[in-house]
């Protein structure tokens, strides 16, 4: 049995059924995020799985226990929300030693395990400080050590990051990864942000309207998103619908172009995506097929240029690499595009 099982889970408040026949198995150590738009259900999967709601119905098991009847302070779990919710009148070494204070641990053993927290969270000398005294992201790192302290087989972060910074969110979430990993410490991981769960999940659910969709590693989820959704939900894509001519020998036509996929597609009509880093401006080394367009818009993003073409009444955005002395092309610019046909996407109806 994995460490963590989540079996046949639902929850509907009412009429309404906002988590739906959701399954996962996690191993000890894992990384796992829970990826989706606002209102898809993450945060009531981790609710149920920290108990601070109960399933409709479905089974939770945390290391062979069944948990799904037990309070969220039987659980072994610890949990880090959005916003700060720190003690205000404590001390940092107060909130962080909060959990252990209230399982009766002795004062010595606290004073000791908060010093560990605090270095491990790389805030050794801001115990004394009171909360207001610290940045949004050092109330984030004394929140994950208050959820640490009493060792939890569990780590349940309900988007920890969303209401700091770009910067900060970045380096904390690089921090947050290193301190989980040395810990080798079970984690679930909420966010709506793709790029936040790519760069950080071992694997990640992406969820839709209270179902997982697709569970997978971030290479997996980006590179062979097995629903319409999460192919568009990760990442950018163009999509394309494609007129199949030889089913079998994967033969189609994107804005009139022959293009030969070698894998087989539906019979009749297929929709292909391709990634815009996967497309290139002119004819380039190793892309086997040209498409000619029309560039329609030009985005510059600093080290990218994002560009917009038209191809044979196909819309299809794609990227150039900024070089100082290229301008990039204007809109009316007749161009080629390269691609190839290995990295074109099926995408499953
Ligand atoms: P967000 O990122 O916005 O928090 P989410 O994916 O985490 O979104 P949930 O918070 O799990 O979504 O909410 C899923 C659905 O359940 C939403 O439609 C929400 O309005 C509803 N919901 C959540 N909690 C309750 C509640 N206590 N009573 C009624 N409806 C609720």
């Amino acid at each position: 049995m994995s460490f963590l099982t989540i079996e046949h889970l639902e929850k509907s408040f009412g009429p309404n059924r906002v988590v739906k026949d959701f399954n996962l198995t996690i191993e000890k150590g894992e990384f796992i995020s829970l990826l989706g738009p606002s209102g898809c259900g993450k945060t009531t999967v981790l609710r149920m799985v920290a108990g601070f709601e109960t399933p409709t119905s479905g089974a939770i098991h945390i290391d062979g226990k069944d948990v799904v009847r037990l309070r969220p302070n039987q659980r072994s779990i610890g949990m880090v929300f959005q916003a700060y919710a720190l003690f205000p009148n404590l001390t940092v070494a107060q909130n962080v030693g909060f959990g252990l204070k209230v399982n009766g641990t002795a004062r010595q053993e606290i004073q000791s395990r908060v010093e560990e927290m605090l270095s491990l969270i790389g805030l050794p000398d801001l115990g004394a400080r009171y909360p207001f005294q610290l940045s949004g992201g050092q109330q984030q790192r004394v929140a994950l050590a208050r959820a640490l302290a009493p060792r939890p087989q569990v780590l349940l972060l309900d988007e920890p990051l969303s209401a700091l910074d770009a910067k900060i969110r970045v380096s904390l979430r690089e921090e947050i990864r290193a301190i989980q990993q040395k810990l080798g410490i079970t984690t679930i991981f909420v966010t709506h942000d793709q790029e936040e769960a790519l760069s950080i999940s071992d694997r990640i659910v992406v969820m839709h309207q209270g179902i997982a969709d697709q569970v997978g590693t971030p290479f997996e989820i980006y590179n062979n998103p097995a629903t319409r959704f999460v192919a568009g939900f990760v990442g950018t894509l163009n999509l394309m619908e494609a007129k199949v001519i030889d089913a079998e020998k994967g033969v189609t036509t994107i804005g009139g172009a022959p293009v030969i996929l070698g894998r087989p597609l539906p019979k009749g009509k297929a929709t292909l995506a391709a990634r815009p880093e996967t497309i290139r401006l002119g004819r380039a080394p190793g892309k086997d097929t040209v498409l000619a367009g029309k560039i329609t818009g030009v985005n510059f993003l600093g080290s990218v240029i994002r560009l917009r073409a038209d191809v044979g009444g196909q819309v299809i955005d794609f990227d150039t690499f900024n070089a100082p002395g290229v301008p990039p092309p204007t809109p009316g610019t007749e161009v080629e595009l390269s691609l190839s046909a290995r990295d074109l996407l099926v995408i499953p109806e």
